[in-house]
Parts: C-alpha cells; structure tokens; sequence
C-alpha cells in the first residue's frame, strides 16, 4: 500500500482547472495529493470562458467561487458584422437566459490554485513515462528534468487534457478515443478593444464554414476566437498557425475587423491554435487509474461546459472517495455512475451547438438569426427561457454537477 502517516496518495498529473480542483478535494478528505506537471511553471493568461450554473455550484463546493472573478459587463451589447462594416445587434453569451459568470481560463486556475493548501507538493517539468498497477497499489515512473524515479500511489488521475499521457500509458492511444469535430479554433487575447468597437461590445462574423467572435470583458481588454471547419486536420497543423487561420479566412479582403482580429492573433504571445477533438471513452478509470476534465470526456469549446464539467468531475470524485473510504476501484466505479448521463448529454449538445459557433452553411446562418430575434421577442423569448430553464437530472443532495445548464438545450 502507498498509504503513509499522512493518508492515502494520489498522484494528479496536470496542474490545469481539473488537476488542481482534483487536488483541493482529495485534500479536504484527508488525501495526500502530489501534482505534476510538464510545464516548468504555471500558466497564465488563456481565453474567454462561459462558466455556468453547473461549474458555479461545483466551484462553491470546492471553496473556489469567490476567488474567480465575473468580468461580465452589465452593458455588454454583442454586434452580428460582416466584412464590408454592416453592424446589426445580435446575442452574445450575457444574453443568455441562464446562470452564466464570463472570465479567462487563467481566472480560474488563479483561483483554485489560491484555495490550494500550501502543503500539497507541486512538481513542475515532471511527466509520467510509465503505470504499472496491482491490487493494492499504482507504481509510476516520474521523469524530471531527464532524472526518472519510480513511486507507488494509492490513486492515479490524469487530469492532463486531451491528449493525455496518463490516457495514453493506462488505456491506450490517442488515436482510440479522440474524436475530430471537423473544426479548428483559435484563440488570443487582444491588447485593447478593436479600433471603432466600444470596451463592453462584442462581436460575431459569421460565414459558411468559419467565424469569428470578439469576447469583451468589464475590466479586461477583449478576447477573440476564431473557428474554421477542415477536412484535413494534418493540413491545419503544418505550417504556422496563422498562415492556416489566413487561409481558412480567405481569399476574400478581410475587412476592418476581421483584418485587425488577425493582425492581433499574429502579434500575441500565447495564441491558441488547435483541432476541437471529443475525447469518447467507454471506461473513464482502471483499477486505481481515473481521468478527469479534458482527459477523459473533452468537450470542446463547442458545449461551454469543460472547466464546469473539470469542477463538478474533481468535485464528485473526492465525494465517492470519502464514501467509499478505502474502497478505491468501487468508489471510481460509482463516480463514473453519477457522472456518465450528464457527461454524454454535454457531448452531444457539442456537437448540437457547433452551428451556433460556427455555423456551415447560409441556412444555418439564417435559423441563427432568427432564433437572435426571437429571443428578443416577449413570447417567443419567453418560451425560449422556459425551454432553456435549468432541469436538474441527478437529485443527491450531496454531489454538485448534475444540472443541465441552460445553454445545452437551447442549442439542442
Ligand atoms: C477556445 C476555447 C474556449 C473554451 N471556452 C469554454 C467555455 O466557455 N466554458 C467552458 O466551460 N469550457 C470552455 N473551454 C474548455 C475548457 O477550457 C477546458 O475544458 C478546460 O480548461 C480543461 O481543463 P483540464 O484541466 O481538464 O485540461 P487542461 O487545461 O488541458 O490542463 C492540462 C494540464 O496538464 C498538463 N499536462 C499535459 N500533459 C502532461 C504530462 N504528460 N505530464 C504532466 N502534465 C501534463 C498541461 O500542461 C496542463 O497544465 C474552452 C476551450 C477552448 C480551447
């Protein structure tokens, strides 16, 4: 057995939102946590994020909610332009009839990493190159600066995003469990708002295949984000990344807003490019081997409900834990149990949502419209809210996630 005088171990392998939520919950239950992670520091900055009802309760429950900021302005107003000027008003995420605080990734790793009690040990530039398990315990060689070193836990969680190491060594390769959408994103944030938009206006430049929104923030300059649809992921990733954006926006003349998004992207220190990928798993543990957040159910920016699907994950996992004492396969087993129905549902409303994003083709583009329409109409946005109201599917008093956010059966 791993356990010492402290409590059982856990090894959590990534120090981003579901990593660090991870390690605040087991901690509270008595748990030695050791995090590591590859980068040599934490990270910063990211981009703009939608938490919702569901994220909110999880993040009450873990003792982070009022360490992560709402930068959502009262006087947001999101703007639908095209390339030549044309402006109309449209919905933006604060438009949404649902519980929804706005913020950067970075908000909330800030914040969960300020809850982190200060004797959790923290391992940077670390990365597990081998699991081997038994009965009663997990032996993982830890690669540190090129120095290995082999450690026995009572608990292993990948929490180490969607292409998990932890996936890779424990259940096998990518290749069997990620999901290509068909669409690329990027993402970055802008120095200051565009020249000619307000501080709190947002923006939506949508065409067949591709799109662009500009994010604003109360007290932060904007965030914007890009999407493209591809039939040739490989293709996206050769070459820089913004050469491929250029392309996928192209050849038409970019425009004001559009051209300057770009030059932006072009110019910014940490920009995001990448595949949006599901990651589709039967099992989400093996053994004492349990993956949490993007590991193991990707999302994608497309549900808007990742970093509140990391939370409630962490969240529900140190509450069959503490259940389960001891029982570490059977407690993984029942957390799965909670957590699989919603999980499943947040996927298919990802692929539901993407026309709302990034919609292919004009129709698409014209029911979008008119369900913005809609929603401003007294009936019709009422009927609107009521569909959209939260519905909660799991009724046990003492675990967070499992409430049907607003925004995945709008867009279902
Ligand atoms: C553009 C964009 C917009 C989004 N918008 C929203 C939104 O509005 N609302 C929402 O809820 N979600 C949103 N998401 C999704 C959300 O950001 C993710 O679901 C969430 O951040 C996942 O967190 P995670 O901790 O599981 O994984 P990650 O953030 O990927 O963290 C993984 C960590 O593990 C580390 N790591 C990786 N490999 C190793 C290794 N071998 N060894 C050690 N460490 C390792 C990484 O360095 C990283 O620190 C968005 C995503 C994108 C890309």
């Amino acid at each position: 057995m791993a356990t010492n005088d402290k409590g059982k171990r856990a090894l959590i392998v990534g120090l981003g939102i579901s990593g660090i939520s991870t390690a605040i919950r087991l901690r509270s239950i008595g748990w030695e946590p050791v995090i590591v992670e590859r980068a040599s520091a934490r990270r910063g900055g990211g981009y703009f994020l939608g938490v919702f009802g569901a994220g909110q309760d999880a993040a009450r429950r873990l003792g982070i909610l009022d360490a992560i900021p709402d930068r959502a302005a009262a006087d947001t107003a999101t703007f639908v332009v095209n390339r030549t000027g044309g402006k109309r008003r449209g919905l933006g995420f604060t438009d949404l009839p649902v519980r929804l605080r706005c913020m950067l990734r970075g908000d909330v790793e800030r914040g969960a990493f300020s809850a982190l009690p200060d004797d959790v040990e923290i391992r940077y530039s670390t990365s597990p190159t081998r699991i081997e398990q038994d009965d009663h315990g997990v032996d993982v060689t830890l690669e540190q600066d090129g120095v290995a070193g082999t450690e026995r836990f009572d608990l292993v969680v990948g929490a180490d995003g969607v292409r998990s190491t932890v996936r890779r060594l424990a259940f096998g390769p990518h290749a069997q469990f990620l999901h290509p959408l068909g669409y690329m994103v990027a993402a970055c944030l802008l120095p200051h708002p565009i020249a000619g938009m307000g501080p709190h206006e947002g923006a939506t430049l949508l065409e067949p295949g591709r799109a662009l929104w500009i994010f604003p923030m109360e007290d932060h300059p904007p965030s914007a984000f890009f999407s493209y649809r591809t039939d040739d992921i490989d293709r996206e990733f050769s070459g820089r990344p913004i050469d491929r954006l250029r392309a996928a926006f192209g050849p038409q003349e970019y425009g004001r807003l559009l051209g300057a998004a770009l030059d932006v992207y072009e110019a910014a220190e940490q920009p995001l490019f990448d595949a949006a990928e599901q990651v589709r798993m039967r099992r989400w543990s093996t053994g004492r081997v349990v993956l949490v957040g993007d590991a193991a159910w990707c999302l994608t920016v497309f549900s808007g409900m990742g970093v509140s699907s990391a939370m409630a994950g962490a969240d529900v996992l140190g509450t069959m834990l503490q259940r389960h004492g001891d029982r570490v396969v059977p407690a993984l087993q029942a957390w799965e149990g909670h957590l699989r129905r919603p999980i499943e549902s947040y996927q298919r409303a990802g692929v539901d949502m993407i026309p709302l994003f990034t919609p292919e083709t004009r129709r698409q583009i014209k029911v979008r419209h008119a369900f913005e329409v809609g929603e401003r109409l007294p009936l019709i946005g009422q009927a609107l809210r009521w569909i959209s109201r939260g519905e909660h599917v799991e009724k046990d008093q003492d675990i967070a996630l499992v409430q049907h956010d607003g925004l995945a059966l709008v867009g279902g």
